[in-house]
């Protein structure tokens, strides 16, 4: 499997399309466990593709975005290997009330046509805001955000896309008193806003969800095909029907994971993906109706 990815990947230059310095995190972990070198292009404005806040609104969905940056990369370079990363943030589906991250890493390979994911889903997030009317205020919601390690923007209101009323990368005290107040002297009302500047250079916890990321495309990438040993062989669907350990009744817990190759078309199911091979009596239909 090693050998599969030496020969891939090892001594090509790679791009990663970023101009928030997500390099510190990623360039580590993929020269390490690829052997390639990483290269950020200089040139290259990502918040063409959307800012968090909100100025840009994205372009399609969270993977097509990281799709459209990578290929911004490469095309800027020549190159043929492209990484990229992006992230959401918002209430969770199901748990509307707490707020969760989703980062993503993606690998871009034209040569291989390869593209292979990592995603890292987690709670530990400072995203949030707040209507202030006092630097009193506002300085409360960042300390509670993880300020002044973690960034804060202060804008004339929640919608506001006029750059000139969006203050971003906020990481004093000073300049957190000097944004308030030129905000509420600017506008009427006597109100402004803050929010967690949630840009990767300003906010270490999503600093630490986009390396596990990372770590997670290694783990895909590492997951070659049996047939063709193509890396990236990729989870694409699940069974359910875990037997009552009691009765032997399918429950809805998951009995197997399907992986599926996008190069050769294989397919392999893998039994008891949790490690347990039967379920509690308490999830069956028959033993806890
Ligand atoms: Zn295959
Ligand atoms: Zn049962």
């Amino acid at each position: 499997m090693r050998e599969v990815i030496h020969t891939i990947f090892h001594g090509r230059t790679g791009v990663l399309a970023t101009m928030h310095e997500k390099e510190k995190v990623i360039a580590p972990i993929l020269e390490r466990e690829l052997g390639i070198k990483l290269m950020v292009p200089t040139n290259l404005n990502t918040d063409n593709f959307g800012t968090f806040t909100r100025e840009v609104i994205r372009t399609g969905n969270q993977l097509e975005a990281a799709r459209l940056k990578a290929k911004e990369g490469l095309q800027l370079t020549g190159e043929k290997l492209g990484f990229s990363s992006e992230g959401s943030f918002g209430p969770h589906p199901a748990i509307p009330i707490a707020a969760v991250n989703v980062e993503l890493v993606l690998l871009i390979d034209l040569e291989n046509d390869l593209e292979i994911v990592g995603e890292s889903t987690s709670f530990e997030t400072n995203f949030g805001h707040r209507r202030i009317n006092s630097f009193e205020e506002a300085y409360e919601f960042a300390v509670g955000a993880g300020f002044p390690e973690h960034g804060m923007v202060v804008r004339s209101s929640e919608t506001t896309e006029k750059e000139e009323e969006i203050i971003k990368g906020i990481t004093t005290k000073k300049g957190l008193k000097e944004a308030v107040r030129l905000m509420l002297n600017q506008f009427p009302f006597n109100q402004a806003f803050i929010e967690a500047d949630m840009r990767a250079m300003y906010n270490p916890t999503r600093m630490k969800q986009i390396e596990k990321a990372t770590h997670d495309l290694i783990k895909n990438i590492n997951n070659v095909c049996p047939n063709c040993a193509t890396p990236g062989f990729k989870l694409t669907d699940q069974k359910k029907g875990l037997p009552c350990m009691d009765c032997g009744f399918p429950t809805d817990l998951v009995r197997s994971h399907i992986y599926t190759c996008r190069k050769c078309g294989e397919t392999e199911e893998k039994l008891f993906p949790h490690g347990k091979e039967k379920a509690d009596p308490s999830q069956c239909m028959f033993c806890n109706p």
